[in-house]
């Protein structure tokens, strides 16, 4: 604490992140990256760029990767909004879009920095409990707000809603934005950017990605939104008010190759699914409660052994998993999906804790 900090600083409470440890041989399974490496053709492209040009600044429009996000998804340029990780692009959106008069709306139970930014930027929100089984019902968000807000798969639960259901809503709520964070939408979750496409892309609807998690580049630092052009071209005031350079040239081409290797994401999506489909079957016969997960995580539970003591005692096995200390979730675990061989480690300790 110091008496120089500014008001609002003195009442932040920063987001968390899941630790990083910098000690070797750990089973990483905290933070949802993924265990294979990214394309190829990705770390090509970053090797081959002439370094020499890095006293240059990049394109601040990042405009080769625009029609590249643009390609793969079927919508014009003018769509697409890019960000140093997709929770710059978030910082923007609550900034630029959803402080509005009335208060936002998000899961009582989501990712945690959204009410981070709602502190940091002065936004009044409103938080609408899921379900008892987990589930975001979205009735229960057709109410008077400024915006709405929730990652499909939701974070930390893992639990989808089909697009229709989100379609539905978008017609109900005229009145402001909805936001849909697809953090982890490429293990078998439906996407809402065909929406978007054509003309008839709704003036209120966005939809943020990163490349951090299926596309394995969390190091890199590359997200992006989607949406009307119009509500993009609000997202590109705020960036420009903000950091002209959000992406460096290493960023720029290396996130190039990898949109457009979807062959690669594609199949170790499919491997991460069927990891993911053998630690379900496994933890089932362990006797947790599983949640049913379209990510590349679970969320569990044990009747018998405490959320917390599990977390500590696979922490001393050097397994690392995320553990949430708040009331309605405390009894489980949120477990990334590894590589085959993490996901036997992970197994073999979880048999000796619970037999
Ligand atoms: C990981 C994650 C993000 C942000 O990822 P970046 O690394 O900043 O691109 C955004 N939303 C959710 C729900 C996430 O889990």
């Amino acid at each position: 604490m110091s008496r120089f900090w500014s008001p609002v600083v003195q009442t932040l409470t920063p987001y968390v992140p899941g630790e990083q440890p910098q000690v070797e041989r750990l089973v990483k399974l905290n933070t949802n990256e993924s265990p294979y490496g990214p394309s190829p053709k990705a770390l090509a492209a970053i090797a081959a760029e002439n370094t020499s040009d890095l006293r240059l600044y990049p394109d601040p429009e990042g405009a080769r990767l625009k029609q590249a996000i643009a390609t793969l998804h079927g919508l014009d340029p003018k769509q697409v909004f890019l960000g140093n990780g997709s929770d710059e692009v978030l910082a923007h959106v609550f900034q630029g879009l959803l402080k509005q008069k009335s208060p936002i709306l998000f899961p009582d139970i989501t990712y945690s920095f959204y009410p981070v930014y709602c502190k940091l930027f002065g936004i009044e929100y409103e938080t609408v409990p899921l379900s008892a089984d987990f589930a975001i019902n979205l009735d229960d968000y057709a109410k008077l707000n400024g915006g709405i807000i929730f990652p499909n798969p939701n974070a930390p639960t893992g639990r989808s809603i089909p697009r229709s259901e989100i379609e539905r809503l978008l017609k109900k709520n005229s009145g402001s934005v909805i936001v849909v964070d697809e953090a982890y939408v490429d293990y078998g979750t439906e996407s809402c950017i065909p929406l978007l496409r054509g003309p008839n892309c709704p003036e209120n609807l966005l939809v943020s990605h990163t490349l951090s998690k299926s596309r394995a580049l969390a190091g890199l630092r590359v997200g992006f939104a989607v949406g009307h052009p119009a509500l993009i071209e609000g997202l590109e005031r705020v960036k420009n008010s903000f950091n002209s350079y959000p992406l460096g040239r290493l960023a720029q081409v290396g996130a190039i190759a990898a949109i457009e290797d979807q062959a690669h994401l594609e199949a170790m999506s499919a491997k991460v699914v069927k990891t993911r489909e053998a630690l379900v079957n496994a933890l089932d016969r362990l006797g947790f409660e599983t949640l049913p997960s379209t990510a590349n995580f679970v969320f569990t539970r044990h009747s018998k052994h405490a959320g917390a003591t599990l977390y500590q005692q696979l922490r001393e096995r050097g397994i690392i998993v995320r553990h949430f200390k708040s009331p309605r979730i405390d009894a489980f675990l949120r477990i990334t999906i590894g590589t085959d061989e993490q996901n036997q480690e992970l197994i073999g300790a979880l048999e000796e804790l619970v037999k």
